[in-house]
């Protein structure tokens, strides 16, 4: 096993993974930017560099830096955590040539599913059903032809490369399509630095189901159930539950052997997830593959009983997994809110400044991962995402119920927060009910603004 293996990220991912880390008895290095020097995942790491300024360019995308770190300390491994590095091939590859064993797949899956477009021909070579639509969209002119070959609109452009929900822009009709089609390209452009285009058919009111796995480099493929993440909001997740409650469980069946098919068809080693949109009849179609830890992780963590984090480490490290599907037994139910800094009355502007008073919630299956403590300085330079919190229990009601009573007790001073519309989305019927699609928060809430 390795002895120490450096963390190339921050947050509450960089202390999930120094958790485990430590559980293993693996000595932890934690890279931050001069912004972060008071950060939790520093002072909870064995060692700590400081690799640039605040800004992510200058230090948590600092290749350079970053590897000179991993080399100085003695770092066998490192673990991306998401966003970041955790899909650059280039970091992937100068890791491997310096002798760090990067903590997932090759870097040749990791490029081929970063393009949602060809990610969704090689799904279609495997058998796994996808969203019909097309490949790279020329111009306007050929997105109309097309569209008119699919069957007409409503339709989806979206980034090739796109991500965090950047990148889609719904159409339904033809006198929108070229102004839209500018929009998705530019954003694209600038965002992720490619403005390719694809068109998918809009499946109207769907669920956004995934499907996790892990696999080691014995040939072992275990796949750990679905996430129902259709609580989202401006095609950004807030919510996450699992198992989905409605899935039939022939349907849940069928996407497992899709899963385990073309997972096992790639090659691939280390944990992914296939995520699908379903429709009403759940008829189920691939959307894209993630080729990392996923922020939503701890909900299948908790039904199964099996730390993710740990198992990819370990299959990192050459040991076979320590699970075989057959024990794959998930219990209960589990739901995750994502605590954002930002103030969904002010079209959820990220908010920052020093965190006052912070009371974290407890008891029987509740767990909180956050970088939040006492006098901690939310910045303007991160992800506003800066903790998650997560229940456990025997039913879907007893989950909504701990959730209820959960965010009640957290407390959080000195920045706004999307507590309060959590508060109220578990108090809202259709939720209880368990009767909600991607649609629900913009029901709720109307269409956010710029839409
Ligand atoms: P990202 O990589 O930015 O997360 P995805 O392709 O995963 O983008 O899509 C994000 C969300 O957009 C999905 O969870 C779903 O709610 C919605 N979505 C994506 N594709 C479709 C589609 N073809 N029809 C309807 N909704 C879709």
């Amino acid at each position: 096993m390795f002895k120490k293996i450096l963390i190339a990220n921050r947050g509450e991912i960089a202390i999930r993974i120094i958790r485990a880390a430590k559980s293993m008895g693996i000595d932890t290095v934690a890279i931050y930017s001069t912004a972060d020097k008071d950060a939790l995942h520093v002072q909870l790491a064995t060692q700590a560099v400081c690799v640039g300024g605040p800004l992510p360019k200058e230090s948590y995308l600092n290749i350079e830096n970053i590897l000179s770190a991993a080399i100085l300390t003695d770092a066998e491994a490192i673990h991306p955590g998401y966003g970041y590095l955790a899909e650059n091939t280039k970091f992937v590859r100068l890791a491997e040539q310096n002798n760090l064993t990067f903590i997932g797949p090759d870097p040749e899956i990791i490029d081929m599913m970063s393009n949602k477009s060809k990610g969704r021909d090689i799904m279609k070579r495997h058998g796994v059903p996808v969203v019909p639509g097309t490949g790279i969209i020329e111009d306007v002119k050929d997105g109309l032809a097309r569209v008119i070959k699919m069957g007409g609109f409503p339709v989806l452009i979206k980034a090739s490369a796109g991500g965090g929900g950047k990148g889609i822009r719904a159409v339904y009709h033809k006198d929108s399509f070229a102004t839209e089609f500018d929009t998705v390209t530019k954003e694209a452009q600038s965002a992720f630095g490619d403005g390719s285009v694809y068109l998918e058919r809009l499946i109207t009111n769907p669920k956004h189901i995934e499907f996790q796995f892990i696999a080691d480099k014995h040939g072992n493929y275990v796949h750990l159930y679905e996430r129902d993440c259709s609580i989202q909001y401006n095609h950004k997740k807030i919510i996450e539950e699992a198992p989905c409650r409605t899935l039939k469980d022939e349907v849940r069946q069928k996407m497992a052997h899709n899963v385990i098919n073309a997972a096992k068809a790639m090659d691939y080693v280390n944990a992914g997830t296939f995520e699908f949109i379903m429709d009403k009849e759940q008829n189920y179609y691939f959307i894209e593959m993630n080729t990392r830890i996923q922020v939503e992780h701890p909900i299948t963590e908790m039904i199964t009983g099996i730390d993710i984090i740990k198992e990819q480490i370990r299959v990192s490290a050459g040991h076979p997994l320590s699970i075989k599907q057959e024990n794959v037994k998930p219990e209960g139910y589990s739901i995750e809110c994502r605590i954002n800094a930002e103030d969904p009355k002010a079209n959820f502007t990220p908010s920052t400044g020093k965190i006052e008073n912070f009371v974290v919630p407890g008891g029987f299956g509740v767990r909180v991962d956050t970088e939040l403590h006492n006098g901690f300085v939310v910045s303007p330079f991160y992800d506003p995402l800066v903790g998650k919190l997560i229940v456990h229990g025997k039913s879907r009601l007893e989950c909504i119920r701990k959730m209820r009573a959960a965010l009640e007790e957290l407390t959080i001073k000195g920045i706004n927060t999307n507590i309060g519309l959590h508060y109220s989305i578990f108090h809202h019927p259709k939720y209880v009910e368990g009767n909600f699609d991607t649609g629900f928060l913009t029901e709720v809430r109307g269409q956010p603004e710029g839409r």
